[in-house]
């Protein structure tokens, strides 16, 4: 059996970044991936403005703590002043810019305006107060995203926050989806509205689709395909034609119902691996032959939440490294455990874990491959290594669903 570091080593080896791009307005990139590392041209902010609502002054004017000022302008934000002679106060707000002459601002709290166009400031500001710099955030010419960051709300709020209305992204991954069981009922297509006895609901396609979705991928989905050797094949050719990645579910283990091994191997390349992880042990990767190359096929277990731990922890890297993008281990945190796991796996196991009042982490009590309420239920996975027991008090390494899903 392979551990999961070497699984995913032989994944991330074997990947070929996709290295088509495009560019799109800023508006519509979230999820992409940058091709280009992105510098600013201006300045941010782009001159001295003020933080606060109240006066620009000449800090030593106001040295006394009592000084009386003439009002000789009033900045709103967005237009500019002139500049401030000594003597004068120029009313200003939060983010217009200061005016020449000024170096301190005075927060209105701190002042008193009189009927006569003066104004009296109870405070002796230290030169530079509240005031914010020209280019304390950002200097001109430096780079704000580096190439292969994947785009989230606040790496597009930068973006535009310098001025790029449109940015260069690595195309989108084509991934075609299928999945493997004459058991499969699509929700809302049971004949009567009844499940047929040994029916069940296909929930993978929903989950698996729904991970694609949030890791920006152009999903082609072909469906359920029956127990058969030969639909297996002719969706697998189907689906190799225009995608960079296949993805499936069921079928992987070594049964006379599963089809995906002899499938593959016939279609093009396989890999199966028993990898020591629990849930989720059989694991196939390979590539299916097409016409100008291959495209690659990832076959996840048919159990619900095998399926959604296999895709966390080698379907994501794997696709973030097709896109280009950085691919880091997830981070885990120290946390205490709050229950006892006293017959620990030989294999590593993935537990579905919540974070309670006390700081601690309580476990679901079933922990079976099939039992999706624990995904919902959990804020994450427990990493523990093979044959760990675990006693109450325990620290214990903990990866958030967070760490998992961006
Ligand atoms: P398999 O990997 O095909 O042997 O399936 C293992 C278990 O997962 C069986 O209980 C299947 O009924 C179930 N299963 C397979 N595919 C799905 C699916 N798409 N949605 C929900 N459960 C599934
Ligand atoms: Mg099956």
């Amino acid at each position: 059996m392979l551990t999961v570091r070497e699984a995913l080593d032989f994944m991330l080896d074997a990947a070929r970044p996709v290295i088509d791009s495009e560019i799109v307005p800023t508006l519509c990139a979230n999820g992409r991936v940058l091709v280009a590392p992105q510098a600013s041209t201006i300045a941010v902010p782009s001159a001295d403005n003020t933080h606060m609502d109240g006066y620009a002054v000449r800090a030593a004017d106001c040295a006394s703590g009592q000084a009386r000022l003439t009002v000789s302008q009033r900045i709103p934000a967005g237009h500019v002043g002139v500049r401030l002679e000594p003597g004068c106060a120029a009313r200003i707000f939060t983010g217009a810019m200061i005016p020449e002459g000024a170096d301190a601002v005075v927060m209105q709290e701190q002042c008193e305006a009189h009927e006569d166009g003066t104004v009296t400031i109870r405070h002796a500001p230290a030169s530079g107060e509240w005031i914010r710099r020209a280019g304390e955030d950002i200097t001109a010419g430096a780079v704000i995203l580096p190439a292969g960051t994947r785009l989230r709300s606040q790496e597009l709020g930068l973006a535009a926050s310098v001025g790029l209305a449109a940015l260069p992204v690595v195309r989108k991954l084509r991934v075609a989806v299928f999945f493997t069981g004459d058991e499969l009922t699509m929700p809302g297509e049971a004949p009567g509205g009844q499940l047929a006895p040994g029916a069940i609901y296909n929930s993978n396609r929903f989950t698996l689709r729904a991970l694609l979705e949030n890791l920006g991928c152009t999903i082609t989905d072909f469906g359920i395909v029956p127990d058969t050797l030969e639909a297996t094949r002719t969706t697998l050719r189907s689906a190799a034609r225009d995608n960079d990645l296949i993805i499936t579910s069921g079928g992987v283990s070594v049964g006379e119902e599963d089809h995906i091994k002899p499938a593959v191997e016939a279609e093009g390349r396989l890999n199966m691996w028993q990898i020591a992880v629990k849930p989720g042990k059989p694991l196939a990767f390979g590539e299916v032959r097409r016409e100008g190359g291959d495209a690659f096929f990832l076959g996840l277990p048919g159990n619900p939440v095998s399926s959604f731990i296999t895709f966390l922890l080698f379907v994501r890297p794997f696709i973030l490294r097709l896109q280009g993008a950085p691919v880091q281990p997830p981070r885990g945190f120290a946390m205490r455990a709050d229950f006892d796991w006293s017959r620990p796996d030989r294999r590593n196991e993935f537990l579905r874990a919540r974070i309670n009042a006390e700081g601690g982490l309580d476990l679901f009590p079933n922990q079976s491959s099939g039992v999706l309420t624990s995904t919902v239920w959990g804020d994450g996975l427990i990493d523990n290594p093979p044959n760990q027991a675990i006693a109450r008090g325990d620290s214990v390494r903990f990866i958030p669903f967070s760490e998992l899903l961006h």
